[in-house]
């Protein structure tokens, strides 16, 4: 039986799909974070690219990937799919399993589909710096890596608590020039204000925010960069799915469920997008499972509002599903989940009853990717077993009601660095967060 479903890299695909062509009413706007007033997009140019400005903004249908930036995707794009046999024999499921893997990439994670892209607008720009946060450092090593890529300088402000405890992301950073500082630090008034109240802050991704923020307005040619949420971002990550849609054709069959993890929506939006609008020009139905985790429950359990993208409400704020930007969740291994918000396209979709949502407790979240590690040998990113575990659960109500539907999993990266979340699950030491 056929299991890896390669397309060759002149097949790459070369557009990103926007879906806010596709919407019926445009998204609520940004407001401005003292007026509370709708931004001027032009305002978002003090810290992004201008060409990410204008994306965001953009109802052209598709938008071109730049060469430059195709040239880099071929390092590791297109990205494999597979037909999880092992895994349906196991389950002895009817179902059939694809998993798409971004796993391959440099950095392990689809990060770098947008890292690459917009490093590659700042280039063109002549941006000289870029500053971002990252907690367990996922986003950290992948515009590490792109910014090297284009020859830009990286600050990267890691929360301080990562920094000193999953000490191998941040060297990969450093591998690839990245100047990496635990936060909260001297460096900003941000940071500054929080050390007085406590010398021995362990940070948090808020803190790191406003310190990459407060860099990037004040230094020459400095720019902030963010691997998540906004509409550009999702966009980027379409290529994804648009690999995904070519690659199933291959296989000779259509997904009756594409189920992906959410955090911020980028991985899980880059997969779906392509296939909702493919699915409704075919006038065929498709399911769209968001798996998020219990212990951060956005749209299951958050409201619809405005709310700020950051502790310290410095960013715009975006229309969508939260849980308060004063939310703290609790320290699960899945840190790319730990989010109080979800990208307003996401929101949307859930709004519409295009999209639904489940969430998962990390300890049946990691039964189901040692399940899946076992038959397919990948171990999966916490984060992506979120969409392995929902998956599984799925295949099993099939070996109960006989259907054989077509499961489409984004498997978003691997769990290399994360042994020691496993070591703990494996120990028996993983704590279950309990819904209530
Ligand atoms: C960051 C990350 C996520 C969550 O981010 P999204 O924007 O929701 O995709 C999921 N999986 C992996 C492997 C990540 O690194």
């Amino acid at each position: 039986m056929k299991r890896v479903f390669n397309l060759t890299q002149g097949e790459l695909p070369r557009r990103w799909y926007n879906v806010l062509a596709d919407f019926d009413n445009p998204l609520p706007p940004p407001l401005d974070p003292r007026t509370k007033e709708p931004l001027d997009p032009d305002a978002l140019k003090a810290l992004f690219a201008e060409e990410c400005v204008a994306q965001e903004v953009s109802t052209d249908r598709f938008i071109d990937i730049p060469e430059e930036v195709l040239e880099v995707y071929r390092l590791w794009r297109p990205t494999p799919l597979f037909r999880a046999v092992n895994l349906e024999r196991a389950l002895e499921t009817p179902a059939r399993i694809y998993y798409k893997y971004e796993g391959t990439s440099p950095t392990g994670s689809h990060k770098p589909n947008t890292a690459v892209a917009q490093a590659y607008y700042h280039r063109v720009e002549g941006t000289r710096c870029l500053t971002t946060e990252t907690g367990a450092g996922q986003w950290g090593s992948a515009l590490s890596f792109a910014c090297h890529v284009f020859g830009l300088n990286c600050t990267v402000y890691m929360v301080r608590v990562s920094y000193e405890q999953k000490p191998y992301r941040r060297v990969m950073m450093q591998i690839y020039g990245a100047e990496v500082i635990p936060s909260p630090s001297e460096r900003t008034e941000a940071g500054r204000t929080i050390l007085v109240a406590d010398p021995d802050s362990t940070g948090s991704l808020g803190i790191a925010i406003s310190e990459a923020i407060e860099t990037a307005l004040r230094e020459p040619a400095t720019k902030y960069s963010l691997g998540s949420v906004l509409n550009h971002v999702l966009l980027h990550q379409t290529v994804v799915g648009e690999e995904a849609l070519l690659q199933l054709d291959m296989a000779g069959d259509y997904p009756d469920v594409v189920v992906g993890c959410v955090g911020g929506g980028s991985n899980f939006a880059g997969l779906m997008l392509p296939f909702l609008r493919d699915s409704r020009a075919r006038g065929r139905a498709v399911e769209f499972v968001a798996v998020e985790p219990v212990a951060c429950p956005t749209i299951t359990r958050g409201e619809v509002r405005y709310d700020y993208g950051d502790t310290a409400e410095m960013t715009p704020l975006l229309k969508m599903h939260t849980l308060g930007h004063g939310f703290v969740p609790p320290p699960i291994h899945a840190g790319g989940l730990r989010y109080h918000g979800v990208a307003p396209i996401v929101t949307r979709l859930v709004e519409e009853g295009v999209v639904k949502a489940v969430s998962l407790d990390q300890v049946n979240v990691f039964e189901g990717a040692v399940l899946f590690a076992q038959a397919e040998g990948i171990v999966p990113a916490p984060e992506s077993a979120h969409a392995v575990r929902t998956a599984i659960d799925i295949a099993r109500e099939c070996r109960e009601t006989g259907q054989e539907k077509v499961i489409l999993i984004g498997l978003s990266g691997h769990g290399h660095f994360d042994m020691s979340a496993y070591a703990d699950y494996l120990a028996g030491k993983l704590v279950s967060i309990s819904s209530t």
